[in-house]
């Protein structure tokens, strides 16, 4: 059995990488030719656990990379990963996944084998029927649930536990036809993942559960970040123990209930406007989806609010932004809320320097804001002269943080967006999203 992965993101490279460490035969292809080069050296483009010692495994075995598409001809499984990233409207951009079935239809056009192609990518409703479906049966001249399988087979992984997530997903969603490729491919789940349960169903309803997983997830993330703003009311008030004690109840699940700066990412916020957008298109207005997103803005803009306030009429404040990866071990910083805010604090009318330290996503942050900021070595290097501090990611390394990190500098003021020195006497003025203010 021959298996591709088409689009080496997170989700693709991931998914070539484990299938390749456990020998199946694999063909990881980009298109773009720089990035199949560092992965074939071992190399992957992002910073995500485990990934290279994985692709290392999968090289060494029978995974080889490539930006030729024409190999997929021999393929049996073809999996599809390109971005689905969102237009200016929120709506969902397409182009990837067109461009890419329709390179695969040209392809199966010439092949006589009846390979079953798997769409990971998240798409929107009526995509694989309307826009999928008739580009590869036109471009081949085949005829879906005949000569090949086309199943819908949304994925769930998490940055920062990708490789976890791939071995071991919560659950395998595959839909599409009840035919013999629906079969084969259930069979194929079963044994790579014995102990997952798999979901069979029709296209649109696949596609619609790995909508209704995020955004149930952003709404999540939107009502313990709109507790945590009560909770700042309450002097006292300790949004992690209600979190934590909520949490504990099996109906509701511990599990994204972190108040922090808001939701970010390539996945939340774009998938949360494409079913917005989706939802507008069907005449439905989507109430709650609009208030997951108004409270997500919201968190952001209280973080604004109070450095005006610090900032005063000053100028040339130093600030110091911790954390630019939407979250911690990850250098991904697509729709990051630190990137975001950022932006928002380069447009103040009270100018301010603003330097900034992550322990992975430097390079992309650069790629970003250029020398409109400074980019420090070191926490301490970013402490050393800044007035006001904004701890955005929960990284590991600044709750090392005490009052001697910041004894360089005057008074401070520390915004502490994930409560991470909470229980230390701090020398500073400190604000916590989600600790009532005495
Ligand atoms: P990504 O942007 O990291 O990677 C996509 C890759 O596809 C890029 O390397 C790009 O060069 C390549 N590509 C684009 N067009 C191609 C073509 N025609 N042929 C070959 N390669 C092509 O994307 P990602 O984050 O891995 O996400 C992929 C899909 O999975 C998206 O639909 C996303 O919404 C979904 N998803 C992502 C995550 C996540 O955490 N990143 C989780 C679940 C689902």
């Amino acid at each position: 059995m021959k298996i591709c992965v088409i689009g080496l993101g997170f989700v693709g490279l991931s998914l070539a990488s484990v299938l390749g460490s456990k020998g199946y035969k694999i063909i990881g292809i980009d298109i773009d030719d720089k990035k199949c080069k560092k992965i074939s050296s071992g190399h992957s483009p992002f910073f995500e656990p485990k990934l290279e010692e994985t692709l290392k495994k999968g090289l060494k075995k029978d995974l080889g990379i490539t930006n030729n598409l024409s190999l997929i001809k021999d393929c049996d499984y073809i999996f599809v990963t390109v971005g689905t990233p969102q237009r200016e409207n929120g709506a969902i951009d397409l182009s990837m996944i067109k461009n890419a079935v329709t390179s695969i239809g040209e392809i199966l056009k010439q092949t006589k084998k009846n390979p079953i192609v798997l769409i990971k990518s998240t798409v929107i409703p009526g995509t694989m029927k309307d826009v999928v479906l008739p580009i590869l049966e036109k471009k081949s001249g085949k005829k879906a649930g005949k000569d090949f399988g086309l199943i819908s087979n949304p994925e769930f992984l998490q940055e920062s536990s990708a490789i976890k997530d791939t071995i071991y997903p919560h659950a395998v969603v595959l839909g599409g036809y009840q035919t013999k490729f629906m079969k084969n491919a259930k069979k194929f789940f079963s044994k790579l993942h014995p102990n997952t349960p798999i979901i069979i169903t029709n296209h649109q309803t696949a596609e619609m559960i790995k909508y209704a997983n995020n955004s149930f997830l952003a709404t999540k993330i939107s009502f313990i970040n709109q507790l945590s703003t009560i909770c700042q009311n309450i002097p006292g008030a300790n949004i992690d123990d209600i979190a934590t004690t909520i949490g504990l109840d099996p109906r509701i699940g511990k599990q994204f209930l972190n108040a922090g700066p808001g939701y970010g990412g390539s996945c939340l916020p774009k998938d949360i406007k494409a079913l917005i957008n989706f939802s507008d298109n069907v005449g439905i207005n989507p109430t709650l989806l609009h208030a997951v997103e108004k409270t997500n803005e919201n968190q952001l803009e209280q973080i604004i609010k109070l450095i005006k306030k610090t900032i005063g009429k000053n100028l040339g404040t130093q600030i110091s932004v911790l954390g630019t990866a939407f979250k911690p071990d990850t250098d991904d910083i697509r729709d990051s809320i630190s990137v975001e805010l950022i932006k928002k604090l380069l447009n103040l009318k009270q100018k301010s320097k603003i330097i900034v330290y992550d322990p992975k996503a430097m390079i992309n942050t650069k790629k970003i804001f250029g020398n409109k900021i400074k980019y420090a070595k070191s926490i301490s290097d970013s402490l050393n002269d800044s007035k006001i501090i904004i701890l955005m990611v929960d990284w590991k390394e600044f709750h090392k943080l005490n009052n001697s990190s910041f004894k360089k500098s005057s008074k401070v003021t520390i915004i502490d967006c994930r409560r991470i020195l909470a229980n230390k006497k701090l020398d500073a003025n400190y604000y916590a999203i989600g600790i009532g203010h005495k």
